[in-house]
């Protein structure tokens, strides 16, 4: 139904002191769920604007359906974008907040009513109706957004943070909701959000942005496993992924591959003393907090321990760790860039 194509996308503010998209090519294909993730300032919201028409880029094109939109007006994109902020119309029903638009369109009572109602019951909120926007808990209220975005039977469906207003549980049964709504309409999708959980949770691809540029592009696992560089690296996972300096690079990888030297039964290990100063206890994994010396400079690291590794650690002591070969990622330390791997010995 629809591609999305953005190609050397830049667009500047104030007199070009601020480069919000720095040179972006990106494709979503049809039916895609692609994710942008990067943190606040990065050009998430810029980037969808300008695909929406909102925007004018300062150069470069997008293109929908392989088709040059670039300076066409918003409506023939036959985009719905839906903000951060979805401001229904407080003293409207949910039912003439989700009409509005095709309303404003001059299209006649009875088919917007029947489109309401689909889109409605496509969301799962029927029975909300006839209610007011303030009588609806913060997930509703988002449904109802949706809905109003919906109707307008857009090609493609720009997202940006909608899930940001909900408070951390709510998050994460509307972002299953989404998913589920996602695969069931397959429109499209382009969603901006800095939380990478979610972008881990709904992406097909993430994008992965950072002053205004694109870092990485790939299916979240490849882009977990496999960072592109070190912002990737560390911006995904939690904990993020350790890097050790050593010999002009860093020697990268992830708390949960850092285990006790008995875990990693494989000659094909670096093994390291980690020298624990904290220890936590998060939704049953230890979090195990020291310094590693051995395999390069002194640095910090973090250990992740599922509860089926049960070695005793105590903070204050020095224990063996080690991380399987296979595990081991490696950067320049200047670019910061994935090279080839390098000799670690131990
Ligand atoms: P994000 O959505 O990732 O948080 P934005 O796209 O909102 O980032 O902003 C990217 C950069 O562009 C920021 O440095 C921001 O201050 C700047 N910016 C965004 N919109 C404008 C504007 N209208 N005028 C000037 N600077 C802007
Ligand atoms: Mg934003």
């Amino acid at each position: 139904m629809a591609v999305v194509e953005v190609r050397d996308l830049r667009k500047h503010f104030d007199g070009g002191q601020v480069h919000a998209i720095d040179g972006v090519d990106l494709t979503a294909a049809d039916r895609e769920y692609l994710v942008l993730l990067g943190p606040s300032g990065c050009g998430k919201t810029t980037l969808l604007r300008t695909i929406a028409g909102l925007e004018e880029p300062t150069s470069g094109e997008v293109l929908i359906d392989g088709r040059v939109v670039t300076g066409l007006p918003p409506r023939v994109r036959k985009i719905a974008m839906v903000f951060q902020s979805y401001a229904l119309y407080p003293h409207k029903t949910v039912l003439a907040n989700i009409v509005f638009p095709l309303r404003a369109a001059g299209m006649p009572a009875e088919e917007r009513e029947r489109k309401a109602r689909w889109a409605a019951g496509l969301l799962g909120i029927e029975p909300l109706l006839k209610r007011k926007p303030r009588q609806l808990s913060g997930g509703e209220r988002q449904r109802v957004a949706l809905a109003r975005a919906l109707v307008r039977e857009p090609h493609v469906f720009l997202l940006d943070e909608p899930l940001s207003n909900l408070d951390a549980k709510l998050r994460a049964s509307a972002r299953d909701e989404l998913k589920r709504f996602q695969d069931e309409i397959g429109i499209t999708t382009i969603y901006v959000t800095h939380d990478q959980i979610e972008a881990m949770g709904l992406g097909d691809r993430i994008a992965v942005l950072e002053g205004g540029k694109v870092r990485q592009v790939g299916p979240p696992v490849e882009i977990y496993d496999n960072p592109a560089d070190t912002f990737v690296a560390t911006f995904i996972g939690s904990p993020p992924m350790n890097l050790v300096p050593r010999n002009g690079h860093l020697v990268g990888f992830r708390p949960e591959h850092l285990l006790p030297v008995e875990n990693v039964r494989d000659d094909d290990r670096a093994t390291m003393p980690l020298a624990v100063d904290r220890i936590e206890y998060l939704s049953g994994d230890r979090h195990v907090y020291g310094t590693v010396t051995r395999i390069g400079e002194e640095t910090r690291v973090v250990a992740r321990l599922p509860s089926t590794v049960d070695t005793p650690i105590t903070a204050g002591e020095t224990h063996e760790f080690a991380v399987h070969g296979s595990r081991l990622r490696f950067f320049d330390a200047e670019s910061g860039l994935a090279g080839e791997p390098v000799r670690i010995g131990s």
